[in-house]
């Protein structure tokens, strides 16, 4: 489901943010980039960023647009941390249903992190049996085309 395309350019919610036909607690916004709050937050001051143009994962998005996103998304962190202090932060983006993306505008989270805040990513780690950890690394070199 990675290219999961369900949300066409007219219906997409990000889309209608950046064309101000929905409302967000914008943070801050340039030619290519904007930050808003999520609207459900895993704690105070969540905050996403997305390419104005619409793209649906990170894949899809040009590396010039990402370059962009990303020198966006180390300010905007950088005044959530001077801000709000957490103790830590995540920079995350889910690609995908199964990693759990919802909305399928490519996007940045910035989720503060705070002790004891009880938000967890608690995986299962599985196992590489006898000599399979070889077996994927030679199937994935393959595929790198730089
Ligand atoms: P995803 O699940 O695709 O990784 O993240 C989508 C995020 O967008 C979710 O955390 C969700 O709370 C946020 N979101 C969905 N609709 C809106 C909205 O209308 N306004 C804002 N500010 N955030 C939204
Ligand atoms: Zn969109």
């Amino acid at each position: 489901m990675l290219f999961n395309n369900y949300f066409s350019y007219m219906n997409c919610i990000f889309c209608q943010i950046i064309e101000k036909k929905a409302k967000a607690e914008i943070l801050y916004e340039n030619e290519h980039v904007i930050s808003f709050l999520d609207i459900r937050p895993v704690n105070l001051g969540h905050a996403l960023v997305i390419p104005k143009n619409h793209y649906t994962n990170f894949l899809t998005i040009p590396v010039n647009e990402l370059d962009e996103i990303i020198k966006v998304t180390q300010k905007i962190t950088s005044a959530i941390f001077s801000s709000i202090k957490p103790d830590g932060f995540n920079i995350i983006t889910n690609n995908g249903v199964a990693a759990g993306q919802s909305v399928f505008h490519f996007h940045f989270h910035i989720i503060p992190r705070f002790d004891e805040d009880n938000f967890a990513f608690r995986p299962i780690f599985k196992n590489y049996e006898n000599n399979s950890m070889k077996d994927f690394s030679d199937k994935i070199r393959i595929e790198i085309k730089l």
